[in-house]
């Protein structure tokens, strides 16, 4: 089975099947079903093979798509496979949850006019196909070295590092105070976006290889930092950002004005089977509720997706700006509508309403005036435009900032920036701390997985760089 390329002449764009909203309403299953293998071929077959791919410059890891594309098309799954794992540590969570309206697909050039390649969706179906029939194979390198790596958080960035060290023959532990391996992409992103078993499934490749995880172990508190770095050789920092930003808005402190990530790791843990008190008291769980989410990023579409597959009420998402600047995918905000979400453009809340426990939110209408230095119109409330939304639970997602890592760490030497994230050689990936690295949200402040993927293989590179040019005689060895 051999498919042209160029089909997009004749073949129109098509993602796998979606599952229809009423049905997706009820549980929190991946929306799309898979793709088929001639499905898969025949959208692969739609690139043009365009001499300056723009959808590998716009991609943060260069994956080499028009060659997998091409591949996919031909049916050659398993080179596809070599191909998008050379450059890529998690390719089936990244064709998952990447935004790829804005960043390959958004880039594709065949858009003007037609419709993008599915390059997610490909990239998706290359790597589950390859997990099933046996291709996926754990790191595992030539020759074992005998430096030792320490890494600080199992996100994304962390594992990229680990997995590309380990190919490397260094050995290497993975330490995280969660009690499972993936950090955000566990306890943040819903299943309905990524199944938990897929993260599961790439951490067991990992484990295989001989990566150590060592879980709820929170480095700074129950592990000191410098015990680690007397038991390492170099170290990785890959912490992500946790401190949820609040606003200072009459009411706040009301009963059932909730934090995005609690309310999100409440339902991820349910989903996982966890035991979550605030999940069966009611306090982070949206059944029966009108439910207000405030705030217009990739968060926040979670929470509102989230809240209609528990059952609420009725689902609210308050955003300052218009559609069109929002921070969250496009993508993401048609799934929601199409799952009856009602998004309240340019309105911003006033005050939380109510005795003891949230009853509504007072807003006002909001309008784009002159740009900030950013060159970002910058938003300013409209003179009286208030209204009233009624709720019974407030979601905030207003973003994540860094937590303070030199006092908790109590390392006063790892510099950061005014915005607390640890400041770093973008050179080498290096903090001010001889021999410790550092990628990931924790550096560039709330980012994306594949963002989170680039910086550990940079990192990594750079690590191997460093312990050679402090061990010459394993390098020559090498
Ligand atoms: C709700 C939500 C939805 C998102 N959706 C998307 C999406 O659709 N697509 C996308 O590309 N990105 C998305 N993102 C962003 C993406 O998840 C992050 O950019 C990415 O996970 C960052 O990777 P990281 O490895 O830097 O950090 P994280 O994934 O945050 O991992 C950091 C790890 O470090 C651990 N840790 C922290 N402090 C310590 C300590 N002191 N000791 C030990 N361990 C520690 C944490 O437990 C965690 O496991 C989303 C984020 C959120 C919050
Ligand atoms: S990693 Fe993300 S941006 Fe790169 S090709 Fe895959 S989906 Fe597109």
């Amino acid at each position: 089975m051999t498919a042209k390329m160029m089909g997009f002449v004749s073949t129109p764009q098509a993602m796998p099947d979606k599952r229809d909203a009423a049905l997706r309403r009820r549980d929190f299953h991946e929306i799309h079903h898979r793709f088929s293998r001639e499905g898969a071929a025949e959208q692969a077959g739609r690139c043009e093979q365009c001499g300056i791919p723009f959808c590998q410059i716009h991609c943060p890891l260069h994956n080499n798509i028009p060659d997998w594309l091409r591949m996919t098309a031909e049916d050659r799954l398993e080179e596809a496979y070599e191909l998008a794992s050379a450059t890529n540590n998690m390719p089936e969570i990244c064709g998952r949850i990447c935004p790829q309206d804005r960043l390959c697909e958004g880039n594709c050039v065949i858009e003007k006019g037609f419709e993008s390649v599915t390059i997610g969706a490909v990239e998706k179906h290359i790597t589950d196909t390859a997990f099933e029939r046996g291709w996926v194979k754990p790191p595992k390198p030539r020759r074992e070295r005998p430096e030792s790596i320490g890494v600080i958080g199992a996100g994304p960035a962390g594992l990229a590092v680990a997995d590309q060290l380990r190919k490397r023959g260094y050995q290497i532990d993975v330490y995280d105070r969660y009690d499972r391996v993936g950090g955000l992409l566990i306890y943040g992103i819903p299943n309905f976006k990524l199944d938990k078993a897929v993260v599961e499934r790439r951490a067991d490749v990992l484990s295989a290889g001989g990566i150590r995880f060592h879980l709820e172990c929170e480095v700074g508190t129950a592990l000191p930092f410098e015990e680690l770095r007397a038991r390492h050789d170099a170290l990785f920092i890959g912490t992500g950002v946790y401190r949820s930003r609040d606003i200072a808005t009459p009411g706040v402190g009301l009963a059932n004005i909730v934090q995005a990530l609690d309310y999100l790791t409440a339902s991820n843990r349910k989903g996982l089977r966890d035991a979550v008190p605030a999940f069966d008291s009611g306090a982070l769980n949206a059944a029966g509720k009108r439910v207000v989410v405030v705030g217009g990023g990739d968060t926040a579409m979670d929470c509102v997706r989230t809240a209609v597959r528990q059952g609420a009420a009725s689902v609210r998402c308050l955003y300052r700006r218009d559609r069109a600047n929002m921070p969250g995918s496009m993508r993401e905000v048609r799934h929601a509508e199409e799952e009856g979400v009602e998004f309240i453009w340019q309105a911003a809340p006033e005050a939380f309403l109510g005795d003891r426990e949230v009853a509504g939110v007072r807003a006002v209408r909001m309008r784009l005036g002159a740009p900030d230095a950013t060159g970002r119109q910058r938003p300013e409330p409209v003179p009286d435009s208030s209204f009233v939304v009624e709720a019974d639970l407030v979601i905030k997602a207003l973003g994540f900032d860094p937590e303070d890592l030199p006092m908790l760490f109590g390392q006063p030497d790892l510099q950061v920036t005014r915005w607390g994230t640890v400041r770093i050689d973008w050179r080498t990936m290096m903090t001010a701390m001889p021999g410790v690295f550092a990628g990931g949200d924790i550096v560039r402040g709330a980012s994306l997985v594949v963002w989170g993927v680039r910086d550990g293989r940079d990192a990594a590179e750079s690590m191997h760089a460093w312990l050679e040019a402090r061990t010459p005689a394993l390098a020559l060895a090498s």
